[in-house]
C-alpha cells in the first residue's frame, strides 16, 4: 500500500514550548509539506499531574506564531480524534483489556515501595534495575488474596525474552535493543490511566501515523513501543530520532545556556522567520553554502536523509546573525510594528506618537535596524533621537566640535541657516543640504560631515545622516546646534 506520509507532533503540555520541541515540530511539519502528507498535532497529557491547559495554550500559540500549521488534530479536527489523550480513556481501556485477555499483559500488585526496594537491591549488586517479574505468573489464589487485601494494581506489559528489537531509524540507521534488558514495564497506572509508552503506540497506530520524528531522548522508549505494536500485530511506523541540541560547551542544552523557550525569544524580539530558519539548520543541512531560507523554501528542500546523526550545537551568535539578516531585509512596516512595543515599554514614545507620528517612528526604526540582533535592543540605539541635551560619547567626539577650529562655527552656522530656511526637513532636503553648506563655507569631507554628526548626536558613528536629519526635524536640529555653538 502506498500510504501518504503522515507525521505528528505530540507535545506533553507540561511547560512552555522548548527550542528542541519547536525543532521537532518543524521537522515534522517540513516532512509533511515536502511529501504532500499530513501533519497532526496531538496533546499528550498522559501525565495528568503535570499537564495544564495553560501550557497547551502556550504551545499552540507558539506553534502558530512560528507559522508551523497542522492540518489535523487539536483545534482543527479530523477523522481520528479526540486528539487529547485524556479524552481517549475508553480507547485505551479496550486495548489494555485485549492485552490482558491474551496474557500479553498482567496485573501487578507490587507497591511502589516494593518495586523501589527491588531496584535498590539490584543497583547495590551492580545490576541494571528492572522489574523482576514477581507478579507475572500469579495464581488465581494469589490474585484473590491481593484483591481481598484491597491492594491496587498496575498493568504491566509482558516483555518476550531473548528477543532482539530492531529499529531501522531513518536518522541513526539500525539500532538494536535486547528485550532482556527491558523488563516488564507498566502500561497503565493504578488509577487505570495509560502511561505514555502505551498511549503513544495506540494513538500513533489508530491515527495512522507513518513516520515518527522526535528527539533522540525518546530512543530508549522506542523498543517498548515497538513491542506494543508487535503484541497487537500492528505494522510499526518508521522512526527518525533527531539528535540532541547541545549548548556551546557540548552539554545538553539547558537553562544554564540561556533562553531555552520559544516565547523567551519571541519576547526579546526574534522574528519567527529567523527562528524557523535557525531551527531548520539545527541538525538538518541543505546542499550548498546558502544559509538563509524561508519556510516555503525549506518545505521544498527538507528531506530526512539530510538530518545528521551528530548532535546539533545551539550557537546563539548564529541565531543573532540570522535574526539580524531578517530584521534588515524584512518590510519596514512589519519591523516597525514589531519594534513599537519596546519603544512604548521604555517610555520613549506613547500611544499618541504611534497614532500621529507613525512615519517618524518608522524613520527611527529604519535608521537603527542595521545595528540590531533582536528588536528589544532598539531601545539601546535610539537614545540620540530622544535627548536634545547631546551627550558626547568620548573626548574624541568632544574635540570634533571644538569651536576653536575655524571650520566648526562656520559649518554649524551655515547648516543651521539652511535648516531654518527650509520649508520641510524631508529626504530631499537631507540629501542636498551638505552640498549647499559646502558651497557656502568651502568646508568639505570629514570636517563638514563629522562636525554636523557630532553636533547632532554626540557620536562619531551612527545612523545615516539623512535619517538623523529627518528624525530630529527642524526644532531638534536647531536646538542641538545652538547648544553646540554656545558651548
Ligand atoms: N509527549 C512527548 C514529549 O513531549 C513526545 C513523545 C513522542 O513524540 O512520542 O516529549
Amino acid at each position: 500500500m502506498n500510504q501518504l506520509e503522515k507525521v505528528r507532533f505530540a507535545p506533553s503540555p507540561t511547560g512552555h514550548l522548548h527550542i528542541g520541541g519547536a525543532r521537532t515540530a518543524l521537522f515534522n511539519y517540513l516532512e509533511a509539506k515536502n511529501k504532500g502528507g499530513t501533519f497532526l498535532l496531538r496533546i499528550e497529557d498522559t501525565d495528568a499531574a503535570r499537564s495544564t491547559k495553560e501550557s497547551e495554550d502556550v504551545i499552540i500559540e507558539d506553534l502558530r506564531w512560528l507559522g508551523i500549521d497542522w492540518n489535523e488534530g487539536i483545534e482543527v479536527g479530523g477523522d481520528f480524534g479526540p486528539y487529547r489523550c485524556t479524552e481517549r480513556p475508553d480507547i485505551y481501556k479496550k486495548y489494555l483489556n485485549d492485552l490482558l485477555e491474551e496474557g500479553k499483559a498482567y496485573k501487578c500488585y507490587c507497591t511502589a515501595e516494593e518495586t523501589e526496594a527491588e531496584r535498590e537491591s539490584q543497583r547495590a549488586k551492580g545490576e541494571m534495575p528492572r522489574y523482576s517479574g514477581k507478579c507475572s505468573n500469579l495464581t488465581k489464589e494469589e490474585i484473590d488474596a491481593y484483591e481481598a487485601e484491597g491492594r491496587e494494581h498496575t498493568i504491566r506489559f509482558r516483555v518476550p525474552t531473548d528477543k532482539d528489537i530492531v529499529i531501522n531509524d531513518e536518522v541513526r540507521g539500525e539500532v538494536i535493543f535486547e528485550s532482556n534488558g527491558v523488563g516488564d514495564f507498566i502500561i497503565a497506572k493504578a488509577d487505570g490511566t495509560p502511561v505514555y509508552n502505551f498511549a503513544v503506540a495506540v494513538d500513533d497506530h489508530l491515527m495512522e501515523v507513518t513516520t515518527i520524528i522526535r528527539g533522540e531522548e525518546h530512543l530508549s522508549n522506542t523498543p517498548r513501543q515497538v513491542l506494543i505494536y508487535e503484541a497487537f500485530g500492528w505494522e510499526t511506523p518508521k522512526f527518525a530520532h533527531v539528535s540532541l541540541i547541545l549548548g556551546e560547551d557540548r552539554s545538553k542544552m539547558s537553562k544554564r545556556h540561556g533562553s531555552t523557550h520559544v516565547d523567551q525569544y519571541r519576547n526579546k524580539g526574534y522574528l519567527p522567520e529567523a527562528i524557523i530558519n535557525f531551527l531548520a539548520l539545527l541538525g538538518w543541512s541543505p546542499e550548498g553554502e546558502e544559509e538563509i531560507f524561508s519556510l516555503k523554501e525549506l518545505e521544498e528542500m527538507f528531506t530526512l536523509d539530510r538530518v545528521s546523526k551528530n548532535p546539533a550545537v545551539f550557537d546563539i551568535k548564529k541565531l543573532n546573525w540570522i535574526n539580524g539578516q531578517y530584521i534588515r531585509a524584512s518590510d519596514l512596516d512589519y519591523i516597525t510594528k514589531l519594534s513599537i512595543p519596546y519603544l512604548l515599554e521604555a517610555g520613549l514614545i506613547n500611544d499618541q506618537d504611534v497614532e500621529n507620528r507613525y512615519d517618524w517612528i518608522k524613520l527611527i526604526v529604519s535608521a537603527t535596524r542595521g545595528n540590531l540582533d533582536y528588536l528589544s535592543q532598539i531601545t539601546d540605539h535610539v537614545g540620540i533621537f530622544f535627548n536634545d541635551e547631546v551627550e558626547f560619547e568620548d573626548d574624541k567626539a568632544r574635540k570634533v566640535i571644538d569651536l576653536n577650529q575655524e571650520h566648526v562655527p562656520l559649518v554649524l552656522k551655515s547648516f543651521k541657516e539652511k535648516v531654518e530656511e527650509a520649508d520641510k526637513i524631508d529626504l530631499d532636503f537631507a540629501k542636498t543640504v551638505f552640498k549647499k553648506v559646502q558651497k557656502d563655507t568651502g568646508v568639505k569631507g570629514k570636517n563638514l560631515f563629522m562636525t554636523v554628526r557630532v553636533a547632532l548626536t554626540g557620536q562619531c558613528q551612527g545612523p545615516e545622516m539623512p535619517d538623523i536629519i529627518q528624525i530630529l526635524g527642524k526644532e531638534g536640529i536647531i536646538k542641538r546646534i545652538d547648544t553646540a555653538i554656545n558651548k
